[in-house]
């Protein structure tokens, strides 16, 4: 039997606050080795979007971006690593240990996805986010990788309304 498809839903918000709430129904349902990779361009929201995440996987401290150090370490119900890949070279790829972390009894979450080895994002869950027309307008789409991936994408569907495609 072939692999089914890799399915995908869209969403569309009209504040950040919508985006984090998103995000919240999303870390609610993540369980270890769970990973999220993140793709859209600067200020489409990705950090705003882990930052829901990180509250529905029960983060209590603040989440900014780890644009500098690339990634931070937050303490849930599990870890979340939050890595953005924004300033990464070419090359300097195994120096931040990408492998260990995904190894790791821990929610990844990862900005600038699409700076990874393609692969590495192949259980899971990608999420695209776009500017939309009005100023705090985005749409966010999210698809399934593997079979863990479908059943998270599903359990979401189920809570958080999804937009309609046009
Ligand atoms: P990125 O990590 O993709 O560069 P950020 O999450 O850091 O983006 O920034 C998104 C910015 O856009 C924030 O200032 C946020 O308040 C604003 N914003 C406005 N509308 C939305 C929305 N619908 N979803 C997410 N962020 C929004
Ligand atoms: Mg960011």
């Amino acid at each position: 039997m072939p692999e089914p498809a890799g399915r995908e839903q869209c969403w569309r918000t009209d504040s950040a606050e919508e985006t984090r709430r998103l995000g919240r129904a999303l870390g609610a349902h993540l369980e270890g080795r769970d990973v999220v990779c993140l793709r859209g361009p600067l200020g489409a929201g990705k950090t705003t979007l882990i930052q829901g995440l990180a509250e529905g996987l029960g983060v209590a401290e603040r989440v900014t971006s780890p644009s500098f150090t690339l990634i931070h370490e937050h303490e849930g119900r599990l870890p979340l690593y939050h890595l953005d890949l924004y300033r990464l070279a070419a090359g300097d790829l195994p120096g931040i240990g990408v492998e260990e972390v995904l190894a790791a009894d821990a929610v990844v979450a990862i900005e600038w996805a699409e700076r990874l080895p393609a692969g590495l994002c192949a259980d899971g869950l990608e999420v695209e986010m776009e500017f939309g027309s009005g100023k705090d307008e985005r749409r966010i789409v999210i698809r399934a990788r593997g079979a863990r991936g479908r059943q998270i994408l599903e359990a979401l569907e189920e809570e958080a309304d999804a937009c309609t495609r046009d």
